[in-house]
C-alpha cells in the first residue's frame, strides 16, 4: 500500500494542453476514479502517473518520495488498459507467469502465487485457454489477474470494463471492487461513465480541461458539488430562480440557502437543485403548472412549468405523491434538508 501525491502537474502536447495545475493526493489503500468528459485529461494523469509519460512541469511522489525521474518499471505499478493487452500466443497461466518473471519472482514462487491469483479472479477453468478462447470478461480478468500478482504498490486502471456488454460490466466492477478491498492496493481508475464512479470509488475526482475540478466522496460530490460544473456533470440538476438576501444568502421558493458564492441584496440568478429536492403541493391558482407525469415505479417524474415559462423536472417518491395530473396548479418549496447550493 502506497500514498500518491501529484502537484501542479502540466502536460502539453504542441499547443495541446491536457493538463494544468493538476493536483492530487491519494491515500493509502484508498480506490479513486478520475471522470471527466472526453479529453479532459484523465488518461495524461494515469500514465504521468505510471511513468510513460513525462510531465513539463509538476511532481509525483509515492509515500512522499519523489518519483517524477524514476523509470516505469521501477516504480512497481500495475496498469490494466481497455483492450486488455494480453499476449495472444501465451495462456491466462502463461500470462500471469510472464509478468511474474518479469519481476524476477522466483521460479519455485511462481506456481502458487498463479494459481492463488486464478482463484481469487475466479478463473481457475480458464487457467489453460489463450485470449482468443475467452468471452471479453475473462480476458480482463486475466489482465486483472496478472496486474495483482506483482503485489504492485499501485493499480492503475484506464477504462477497464468500457469494452464488455453492461452485465458483465457491472459484475465485473464489483469484482474489482472486492478484489481491491482484500488486497488493499491503492488504485486509480480512469472512466468517463459516473455511475461505476459512484458505484465502486472512494472519492471522485472530477475532471474538466486538464484540471481537478473536486475531489470527494460519491456522496459529497452529489449533495455539494463546489460549482456548476460538477453539479450538472454527477447526475440531473434543475436551474431554478433565486434571490440575493441581507446577508449574502439566496432565498428561493420561501427557504433561505448557502450558495457557492455569496449574494449582493436582490440579485438575481439561478441555483442548482436535485430533481429529489423539490417538494410539490397541489393549490387552486398556485403559480406553477404541472405539464407531464411519468410513472416509473418507485419514483414518479413530473414536469412543472414555472410562472416565467422555464421547466423543472422533480422525482417523487410514488407512494407519497398522491393523484398528480397534467394541467393541475401546484406550488413549490425545497426539501428543509436543502441548505446550500451552486449558484450558476
Ligand atoms: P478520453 O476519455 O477520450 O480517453 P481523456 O480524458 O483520457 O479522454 P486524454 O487522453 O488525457 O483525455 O487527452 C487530453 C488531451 O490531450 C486531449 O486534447 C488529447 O487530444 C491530448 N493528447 C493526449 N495524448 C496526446 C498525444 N500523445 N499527442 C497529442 N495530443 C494528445
Amino acid at each position: 500500500m502506497a500514498s500518491v501525491d501529484m502537484q501542479n502537474i502540466r502536460k502539453a502536447f504542441g499547443p495541446s494542453v491536457a493538463l494544468e495545475d493538476f493536483s492530487i493526493d491519494i491515500r493509502s489503500g484508498e480506490l479513486v476514479c478520475l471522470l471527466g468528459p472526453s479529453g479532459c485529461g484523465k488518461t495524461t494523469a494515469l500514465r504521468i502517473l505510471a511513468g510513460f509519460e513525462r510531465a513539463d512541469s509538476g511532481d509525483v511522489s509515492v509515500d512522499r518520495k519523489d518519483i517524477t525521474k524514476v523509470a516505469v518499471e521501477k516504480r512497481n505499478f500495475s496498469m490494466v488498459f481497455q483492450d486488455y493487452s494480453l499476449f495472444p500466443n501465451m495462456t491466462a497461466r502463461g500470462n500471469i507467469n510472464f509478468a511474474l518473471k518479469s519481476r524476477k519472482v522466483h521460479a519455485g514462487e511462481r506456481a502458487s502465487i498463479i494459481d492463488r491469483m486464478l482463484a481469487v479472479t475466479s478463473l481457475e477453468d480458464q487457467a489453460d485457454k489463450f485470449p482468443h478462447q475467452m468471452s471479453g470478461g475473462q480476458k480482463q480478468r486475466v489482465a486483472l489477474a496478472r496486474a495483482i500478482a506483482t503485489s504492485p504498490r499501485v493499480l492503475l486502471l484506464d477504462e477497464p470494463l468500457s469494452a464488455l456488454d453492461a452485465k458483465v460490466r457491472e459484475s465485473l466492477r464489483e469484482e474489482i471492487r472486492r478484489l481491491q478491498r482484500e488486497i488493499g492496493v491503492t488504485t486509480v481508475f480512469v472512466t468517463h461513465d459516473q455511475h461505476e464512479a459512484l458505484a465502486i470509488a472512494d472519492r471522485v475526482g472530477v475532471m474538466s480541461n486538464g484540471r481537478l475540478e473536486q475531489i470527494a466522496t460519491p456522496r459529497e460530490l452529489y449533495e455539494t458539488p463546489v460549482n456548476s460544473f460538477v453539479a450538472t456533470f454527477i447526475g440531473s440538476i434543475n436551474k431554478v430562480p433565486a434571490i440575493g438576501t441581507s446577508d449574502g444568502k439566496w432565498e428561493c421558493w420561501g427557504s433561505v440557502l448557502t450558495g457557492s458564492r455569496s449574494s449582493t441584496p436582490g440579485e438575481s440568478v439561478v441555483v442548482g437543485v436535485r430533481p429529489e429536492d423539490i417538494r410539490v403541493k397541489r393549490e387552486v391558482n398556485g403559480p406553477a403548472s404541472l405539464t407531464d407525469v411519468s410513472f416509473l415505479g418507485p419514483i414518479t417524474r413530473v414536469s412543472i412549468r414555472l410562472d416565467r415559462g422555464e421547466t423543472v423536472v422533480v422525482d417523487l417518491m410514488s407512494a407519497e405523491c398522491g393523484d398528480l395530473r397534467p394541467e393541475q396548479a401546484v406550488r413549490l418549496s425545497l426539501r428543509p434538508e436543502v441548505h446550500r447550493v451552486v449558484v450558476f
